[in-house]
């Protein structure tokens, strides 16, 4: 089997008779048959063949193969976006009565749609929290649970869960066991080699690396992905071809450029960590960070993310991004510009100060998203902000 940064270069879809060398746009909804026979047989399941872009599309299978390879996946299906990815996997898998276990540092939206939309679908949730041992998660695991979901490192908190403990858990208990790879991308952490059944993503960070396009994709055992595919195909969440092209051409870069991300974040952490107007910084390849053990255990770098707690809080967050000159102002992450955020005064304003408290977000939290810039630009652009 060649190298992963060999499959995501030359995963390609099959030469047309035009013997283009880089793949193009299938930008078609469907797809013909040369006979009657051929099309009764794709509609049968009996073949392969395209059909219809809600189903499938040459694109999009390049852009998923790839994801399967990159993740040691047995199969996978891609989405619109992250969010009807993760959305998509608990629809097709979750049942009235089913119970799913997470931890409460989760994305935002993932949150909404657990805490808001599966109960009405009469499916019970509860959260351990990002420190939980051992013994915690198997504490929280009830007779009807039947999914455990977590995202590693958090957003935007930056906690280390450790995933082969919790793998060990959801398997002896016979739970499926879903983890969100997107802060780390496949590059840096390989959730199904610590007992992931399913890996998902949002390709709208890291993945397309360059804040284009939305998507996502779920990758893992295959008759789960058959689940999740069967569910998708009905209720629509398809990925674009045009954005599965994007994405697809943006995973032939993955490797080099989450090297550079990561090399770049371990640099500026070094250098802002013991600056005078930080209270803490957390960065998970720096011995500081407090599951730094974890982190060294499952991840191969620190990844392209730092947060800092300013000191001063609110005031002292909202001042800083105002003073900022390059980095952007934006809610994106995962791009070749580096992004700064304040969440307490944005994507977590509607929290209450105990409930951004119980997920590790502070009034002065500031979460840089380190591009790929030169690092002493990015750096300095951060020490005039400070001072
Ligand atoms: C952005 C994000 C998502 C959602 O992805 P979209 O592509 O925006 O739908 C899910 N999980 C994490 C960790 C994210 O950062």
């Amino acid at each position: 089997m060649p190298h992963q940064q060999t499959q995501a270069i030359r995963i390609q879809t099959k030469r047309t008779n035009e013997m283009e060398h880089s793949t193009p746009m299938f930008l078609t909804s469907s797809f013909c048959f040369d006979n009657a026979e051929e099309m009764r047989a794709a509609f049968a399941d009996e073949s392969d063949d395209n059909i219809y872009s809600r189903f499938s599309n040459p694109n999009v299978k390049e852009f998923t193969d790839k994801m399967v390879a990159l993740e040691g996946a047995e199969a996978g299906y891609a989405t619109a976006s992250g969010m009807s990815a993760v959305s998509g996997s608990f629809m097709a898998l979750l049942k009235q009565g089913d119970h799913l276990l997470s931890c409460n540092s989760i994305f935002g939206s993932t949150h909404t749609v657990i805490a808001k939309y599966l109960p009405k679908f009469g499916i019970e949730y509860s959260y351990v929290s990002a420190n939980a041992t051992a013994a915690d998660w198997k504490a929280a695991i009830k007779p009807n649970t039947k999914l455990i979901y977590l995202e590693t490192p958090t957003n935007p908190g930056l906690e280390i869960l450790d995933l082969a403990m919790i793998g060990k858990i959801a398997k002896e208990n016979n739970i499926i066991f879903i983890v969100d790879n997107c802060f780390a991308t496949p590059v840096n952490q390989k959730p199904i080699d610590f007992g992931a059944d399913l890996v998902v993503h949002s390709a709208t960070k890291w993945l397309d690396g360059q804040g284009r396009v939305l998507g996502g994709v779920v990758v893992g055992k295959k008759e789960l992905i058959k689940d999740i595919y069967l569910f998708c195909r009905s209720t629509g969440p398809a990925l674009s071809p045009f954005n599965a092209w994007v994405l697809s051409k943006s995973l032939e870069t993955l490797d080099v450029r989450m090297e550079r991300h990561a090399s770049n974040a371990l640099y500026i952490a070094q250098q802002l960590e013991k600056h005078p107007s930080i209270q803490s910084l957390r960065y998970p390849f720096l011995t500081s960070h407090p599951h730094h053990s974890i982190a060294i255990k499952q991840m191969q770098n620190g990844g392209g993310i730092v947060c800092f707690e300013l000191k001063g809080g609110l005031v002292a967050g909202r001042k800083f991004l105002n003073n900022l000159k390059m980095l952007s102002m934006t809610a994106n992450l995962g791009d070749t510009r580096s992004i700064a955020s304040h969440p307490a005064s944005t994507t977590h304003a509607k929290l209450s100060e105990s409930e951004r408290a119980a997920v590790n977000i502070s009034a002065g939290l500031i979460r840089i998203s380190v591009g790929l810039e030169h690092k002493d630009d990015i750096l300095s652009d951060i020490l005039q902000a400070l001072s």
